[in-house]
């Protein structure tokens, strides 16, 4: 079968090469994918910014349908649509595990990087932690939940947002659009958007931002202060640029949160006096738990989240890599693994029946 693989002899590429499957082992399954979102934390793991990976198959916003199970699963049956997300498998006993935390397993492991991931036409899952995608839920819409829309669900869910106060959102690409959303129309936050690019800034009022900053031209902290009068109750940075988390510090209000998503590299300038004086929260979040995508899914069939998404062959990844690299795309980028049949969703429909 076809798949995507970190290149061993290109440094930051992928190249696509035919590879065999190994046999499923207990507790795993076989998914034929159908469609894996490009996220930025594979263009991380193909760089090697997590340590050198060749030989990987990257894609943890994979959606597909299970083909075949181990004799021991019960928890998938053939047929199934399931996600292949970041958080692919805990140990299951330890601290993090039992108490609702379990993607800060410390023997976690990960599709797309300390597994192989989805940017394949099939790949094997452990049934137990492959979180199912409700019926009637569009996969190109279900695969940029399994990562963007988990991950943001989850970060808002962290800033402990209540209705009606300000959050405040950097980075209004494809995490920062389905942030917006979430914050909107599941938290009922009002929402201020934060972006360096008018267009993405343009793309966040229509998804219901309701002010948006160019941090290019505007003093964000000072114009934040004077609109929230005396500042954001909380913010979410998804933005990849270490600026970004020093503004969100410095737009909070006494008792406000940051909610650290995006991972650039260096360290968070802190303004200690305003920490102590404010009593002000920084904490990071990581991806979901399955719980957490279980939820996200219901609240994206319910149409209270719809993902901007484009369609684009296995082909060209590196190409969309390069375009993520120059900050050019907008929504989310979705290698659809199907074939051409498949794409009209009333044939699907007869197909996956
Ligand atoms: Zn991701
Ligand atoms: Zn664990």
């Amino acid at each position: 079968m076809k798949a995507a693989v970190v290149s061993q002899r290109h440094p930051g590429k992928v190249e696509i090469q035919k590879i065999t499957l190994r046999a499923l082992e207990a507790g795993e399954a076989l998914v034929e994918v159908e469609c894996c979102g490009v996220c930025h934390t594979d263009l991380h793991v193909i760089q090697g910014n997590f340590g050198p990976v060749p030989g990987r198959v990257p894609g943890h916003e994979g959606i597909g349908i299970v083909r075949a199970i181990a004799n021991d699963v019960s928890s998938l049956r053939i047929g199934d649509r399931v996600s292949i997300a970041w958080f692919y498998e805990g140990c299951g006993v330890c601290e993090y595990c039992v108490s609702g935390r379990e993607t800060f397993c410390r023997k976690v492991k990960n599709a797309g990087y300390s597994v192989d991931g989805a940017m394949a036409e099939q790949c094997i899952v452990k049934a137990d932690y492959a979180v199912k995608v409700p019926a009637g839920l569009d996969p190109l819409i279900a695969s940029s939940i399994t990562c963007a829309g988990v991950t943001t669900y989850k970060a808002i869910k962290v800033s402990g947002t209540r209705p009606g106060q300000w959050l405040a959102i950097w980075g209004a690409g494809g995490l920062g659009n389905m942030a917006i959303q979430y914050a909107r129309n599941v938290f009922n936050a009002r929402v201020i958007a934060i972006d360096i690019q008018d267009d993405k800034l343009a793309l966040a009022r229509e998804s219901g931002a309701e002010i948006t900053l160019n941090a290019m031209r505007d003093d964000v902290p000072a114009r934040i202060h004077e609109i929230t009068s005396g500042g954001a109750h909380s913010a979410v940075v998804v933005a990849v640029a270490r600026t970004a988390f020093n503004q969100a510090v410095d737009s909070l209000r006494a008792g406000g949160k940051v909610v650290c998503v995006a991972v650039p590299p260096g360290n968070l300038d802190l303004n200690i006096v305003k920490t102590v004086l404010d009593g002000i929260e920084i904490v990071g979040s990581l991806v979901g738990t399955r719980q957490d995508l279980a939820e996200a899914f219901e609240h994206a069939l319910a149409g209270r989240v719809k993902p901007v998404v484009q369609s684009r062959q296995l082909e060209e990844i590196n190409a969309i890599f390069s375009e993520m690299e120059n900050g050019s795309i907008r929504g989310r980028m979705v290698i659809d693994l199907r074939p051409p049949l498949c794409k009209k969703p009333d044939l699907e429909q007869e197909l996956t029946a």
